[in-house]
């Protein structure tokens, strides 16, 4: 029998180091053989730095996130973002360091590896940074997915949308062996959850062949008080802490 493969994907980590930290330990628990990144490192927590520092150690395939571009890229012209997005924006340009930055800009939009595709938002346009909520929004990237299964983050929503012929269908983000067709697979958020489960989110994928995978959903409790403290101190907008607390 192959060898299992157990790929963790993890998602908007957003300069959350608690959350992070309580993953990475949780997926070791789980065995996991690899780690891919499905981006927004930085951006909304105070710990971006740190974030980055552990994800470039893992050494593992990560694509760009609308947050580490608007951090990274000085093209982006923050006075056209709300305000809490833009105090945060300009607060994590100042922590970031020249080689943080360097790294940041060298993330691709895409990434295919093991006969997956990564994407922070879409595959149809990639850095129109789309939110897909619902089985209308997700056919135009399932129009532009080659791969059988592709993973992505960016609504900080776990949920999965599968494809088979003319059926394409939202479903509840419930661990269990996929099926035919093809997959689009949010894996929710490690750093600020939105689906009023304030615990960090991530998925395994669990393969011994392309018709033969499982989709493992964890949700991980982590030292929520300390990443709000940290919050406070680095005069972040409340807003913030609100969003730790409720998971929304
Ligand atoms: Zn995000």
């Amino acid at each position: 029998m192959p060898r299992e493969r157990r790929i963790a994907f993890i998602s908007d980590i957003h300069a959350n180091l608690e959350a992070l930290t309580a993953v990475l330990d949780d997926a070791r628990t789980q065995e996991v053989t690899d780690f891919i990144c499905l981006g927004d490192v930085v951006g909304y927590n105070a710990d971006p730095c740190a974030c980055i520092a552990l994800i470039r150690e893992l050494g593992c395939v990560t694509v760009c996130g609308n947050h580490d571009y608007y951090c990274s890229d000085p093209a982006v012209d923050i006075n056209d973002f709300q305000d809490t997005a833009a105090s945060v924006i300009e607060w994590t340009r100042r922590q970031l360091s020249d080689a943080d930055l360097r790294w940041l800009r060298s993330l691709p939009l895409t990434a295919t590896t093991q006969g997956i595709t990564a994407v922070h938002s879409t595959l149809d346009n990639p850095k129109h940074w789309r939110y897909v909520f619902d089985a209308y929004d997700a056919a135009d990237n399932f129009n532009a997915q080659k791969t059988r299964v592709c993973f992505h983050g960016h609504t900080h929503v776990p949920m999965i949308f599968s494809r088979n012929g003319d059926r394409l269908i939202r479903i509840p983000p419930t661990s269990g062996l996929l099926d035919k067709g093809m997959y689009f697979i949010n894996v929710g958020s490690v750093g600020q959850p939105r689906d009023g489960i304030p615990e960090a989110s991530y998925a395994i994928y669990a393969a011994r062949g392309l018709m033969d995978c499982n989709i493992i959903f964890r949700r991980v409790p982590y030292d929520v008080e300390t990443a709000i403290a940290k919050v406070r101190r680095a005069n972040l907008p409340d807003k913030l802490v609100d969003r730790l607390y409720s998971g929304r």
